[in-house]
């Protein structure tokens, strides 16, 4: 179900003066839809205590992050810069969530200061931390119905959280060192989008949650779900039913925990802003070699995914209707086999100048690019509430590219002998 209907008859209308004044390749992101699904999301829970905190991994843009904070998002951040990114957009204490892993002391003290809700990975924190924070949280490690997910790893080979078999005891440890508040992360599920999985998964961290309480006689103030609730990509795939999830989640908390309910937490990313964007490229290059092929003017630096991880993103001609469709390989220009946005897809007979759009660009897109090759990453422009097109990162330049290239050597170390 790529690119919702809504998305389309804000967009394509606009599209062609769009292509032809600006250029291509870019993305471009649906702010009414971003602003959609989140009130959605937040309208499932109710008046039950609950807040959402976008993964900025997933699409980390200042405009994009600022729409979501003006709607009451907080943000989750995993590393010193994207701490830093929200506190430039204003966000901090509350609004934050810092859950980062193999984390040093200097980035565990720069959440600290900045006042985040902070989740130790392990617990070797406990004996580094010189001061522990107000609300002490630990993520447990994938187990149950993760077990399964070759996104998350095996449970035993996973580098996330603490083992369950040690997470009483390492909360106990917490106290023993003055820890008095608690929360609980548990994040066992990825791109997940079959609904009864996605429940079971939040489902147990919250049970979990629960036989911890019980077991250390300790309060919990919040159980984070992290994130990891997928997105139709495919045609044929359907969305989660959020309202069910939600209803589920709330449900189970009902019945594990007794007269003390821990908030709801959530670090969705993709589930926010991935249906949400796309990549509009114009094709260049009309081959054939042992397939057909068509080239296109964005790369896989634009967008890694199905080249990294072989992931369908959708691809259309908005204006190639009623052409006979062909099989077709769509690749860009990196000088690598696997930069290919599309493996035999069935396409109306795209010709050179044709605009092609790869759908669901909106999360660990633009986010996960890179500049090898020369292939700089392209510009993000938004569709705003209002009608407008902005742009909110323009395309790199060579000077981008260079930036941090020192033309003059700078001497580091003189070795002397
Ligand atoms: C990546 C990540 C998320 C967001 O994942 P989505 O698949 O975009 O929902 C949330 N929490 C943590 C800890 C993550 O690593």
């Amino acid at each position: 179900m790529p690119l919702s209907e809504a998305f389309a008859g804000r967009l394509l209308p606009l599209l062609p003066e769009l292509v032809a004044g600006y250029g291509t390749p870019f993305h471009i992101y649906d702010q009414q839809g971003i602003v959609d699904t989140y009130r959605d999301m937040v309208g499932a829970f109710g008046t039950e205590p609950y807040r959402q905190y976008f993964a900025v991994k997933a699409l980390p843009n200042p405009a994009v992050l600022s729409t979501l904070l003006a709607e009451g998002s907080g943000l989750d951040c995993a590393s010193p810069v994207e701490l830093e990114l929200a506190e430039r957009l204003g966000a901090g204490g509350d609004d934050v969530v810092f859950t980062s892993n193999n984390t040093t002391v200097a980035e565990y003290e720069q959440a600290l200061k900045a006042g985040a809700v902070i989740t130790f990975d392990d617990r070797t924190m406990l004996d580094k931390a010189e001061r522990l924070p107000e609300v002490v949280a630990f993520r447990v490690a994938p187990h149950g119905v993760a077990a399964r997910s070759t996104l998350m790893g095996s449970a035993a080979h996973s580098k996330f959280g603490v083992p369950v078999d040690e997470l009483a005891d390492t909360y106990r440890q917490a106290r023993g060192r003055g820890a008095r508040r608690f929360g609980i992360h548990g994040m066992i599920c990825a791109n997940e989008l079959d609904l009864d999985r996605a429940v079971r998964a939040a489902v147990d961290v919250v049970e979990l949650a629960a036989r911890l309480a019980a077991d250390t006689g300790i309060e919990l103030e919040y159980v984070n779900i992290g994130g990891g609730l997928g997105i139709p990509y495919r045609p044929a795939d359907r969305p989660i039913d959020f309202r069910a999830y939600a209803a589920a989640i709330l449900a189970a908390r009902r019945r594990v925990f007794g007269h003390h309910r821990p908030r709801v937490v959530s670090e969705f990313g993709r589930y926010v802003t991935g249906p949400h964007g796309v990549l509009v490229t114009r094709v260049t290059n009309r081959c054939r070699k042992g397939q057909d092929v068509v080239g296109v003017d964005a790369s896989m630096s634009a967008l890694m995914r199905p080249g990294y991880y072989g992931a369908y993103h959708h691809i259309s001609l908005p204006f190639a209707d009623g052409r006979p469709e062909t099989l077709v390989d769509v690749v860009g220009s990196l000088c690598e086999n696997n930069d290919k946005f599309g493996i035999d897809r069935l396409l109306p007979d795209p010709v050179e100048g044709d605009v092609a759009l790869v759908h669901d660009t909106g999360a660990h897109g633009h986010a996960m690019g890179f500049t090898y090759n020369g292939r700089l990453r392209p510009a993000e422009l938004m569709l705003t509430t209002a009608g407008e097109v902005v742009e909110i990162r323009r395309a790199e330049t060579f000077d981008d590219y260079l930036a941090t290239a020192r033309w003059t050597p700078a001497p580091i170390m003189e070795v002397t002998r």
